[in-house]
């Protein structure tokens, strides 16, 4: 090579670099420009948020979760609430987490309550002050305006119960109250592409009830309600060690039977772990302690386990074919407390032959939800009723 052609080859090179140079200027260039007012936008995002504090509420029959705009989930307590009859008048002595410590464990004169037992508004009264409690909780007096409130409810409340709903939100200081269903909330907060033109199934599973539901364009094409879920689950604990074992537990007992070692399926070596507890004895009433294992767990939970398999079946059973073809393609997502109950996941595979998953913080997700619709109300403005 001449001497002429390396000097050339070695300009070429050179300019070849600047260029590069230059071209990667332009690239970050505007990236930090955009990310610059990207950044500057989120703080004037956040500022309503901070005048008004709108508010998402999931009102849910074992846990009541509060979103706040701008701020995301600010509260998450057991919809319980303790009170004091004197002259037929009821006080409310405690609520939320406080109130649950006393369940099952009140003296005469007090009573520990879940207002939202079986999926619907039990006791309205006692609702109207939780919800108040809770929203005042989180909505300090340092912000200027009421607060636009957005509840979810199930999809099967009847037009009375979303009133009341909506008139103990008001009451509660909300500006305007809106309702959006349940099932639309739960698939948004499990971040499904629920707008799309597909088939999406979606089961909460929940303290007082299993909500199955199939949607698609954003909107809900089946919905169906069943009287099972972690309450249900408590129940045939207790049923089950009564008759098996003369036990007496209380529920909160059979609750952390459930959340420590509870399963859907029977363990592979037929034992699984197991765990103490404690309880009366049936025969002689002193308290007792025993073992209760995996296995036996299994077999008490079996009922309320193949209840919410055939909820999902039935399901898929009334969705229209091709929607049903996307369901067998994209699998069945669960949400709820109730998703969580070890291998639940696994038996639904077995049972209906779908992929199933358990969405990412399934507790929350119908607060995520809720709370999204409520960030982005444009774009999902169909899904929320201000006026019914
Ligand atoms: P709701 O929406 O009705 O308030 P959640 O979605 O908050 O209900 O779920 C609460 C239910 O989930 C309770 O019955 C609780 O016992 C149950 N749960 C929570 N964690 C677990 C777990 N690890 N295993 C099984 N059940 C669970
Ligand atoms: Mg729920």
């Amino acid at each position: 090579m001449t001497l002429t052609a390396r000097f050339y080859a070695l300009f070429l090179t050179a300019l070849a670099s600047y260029n590069g140079a230059r071209a990667e200027a332009y690239r970050v260039g505007p990236a930090v420009l955009v990310m610059g007012i990207k950044q500057t936008m989120s703080v004037f995002d956040k500022l309503p948020g901070l005048f008004s504090s709108d508010m998402a509420i999931d009102l849910g029959t074992a846990n009541t979760l509060v979103y706040v705009k701008g701020r995301g989930i600010i509260l998450s307590e057991p919809s319980v609430v303790a009170y004091h009859v004197k002259d037929g008048v009821k006080k409310v002595l405690a609520v939320g987490e406080d109130a649950k410590l006393m369940l099952g464990r009140t003296p005469g004169s007090i009573e520990a309550i879940r207002p939202m037992r079986d999926g619907v508004i039990a006791d309205f009264d006692v609702a109207e002050e939780m919800i108040k409690h809770f929203i005042r909780k989180v909505h300090k007096r340092s912000t200027f305006s009421k607060p636009k409130i957005i509840v979810c409810v199930p999809h099967g409340a009847t037009p009375v119960e979303k009133r009341a709903i909506r008139q103990s939100v008001l009451s509660a200081g909300a500006r305007r109250a809106g309702l959006i269903a349940e099932p639309i909330a739960a698939a948004i907060g499990a971040g499904m592409p629920i707008t799309d033109p597909t088939g999406n199934m979606v089961v909460d599973i929940g303290g007082g009830t299993t909500e199955v539901a199939v949607l698609s364009l954003g909107d809900i094409v089946y919905a169906r309600s069943v009287r099972v879920g972690g309450d249900r689950m408590d129940e045939a604990i207790i049923n089950y060690l009564r008759r098996q074992q003369n036990l007496l537990v209380g529920e909160s007992t059979a609750e952390r039977i459930k959340t420590s070692i509870g399963t859907a399926r029977m363990p592979d070596d037929g034992r699984g772990s197991s765990m103490l507890i404690r309880g009366r004895d049936l025969l002689n009433g002193v308290p007792k302690e025993t073992e209760i294992s995996q296995a036996q767990v299994a077999e008490a939970l079996s009922e309320p386990v193949q209840q919410i398999c055939e909820a999902v079946m039935t399901a898929l059973e009334a969705t229209p074919p091709d929607l049903a073809a996307d369901i067998v393609d994209r699998g069945v997502m669960l949400t709820g407390g109730g998703a969580l109950l070890g291998d639940l996941d696994l038996a639904l595979r077995e049972q209906t032959g779908l992929a199933v998953s358990i969405a990412d913080e399934s507790l929350n997700c119908v607060a995520l939800g809720t709370g999204k619709a409520l960030e982005y109300e444009k774009q999902l403005r169909h899904a929320i009723d201000y006026d019914s």
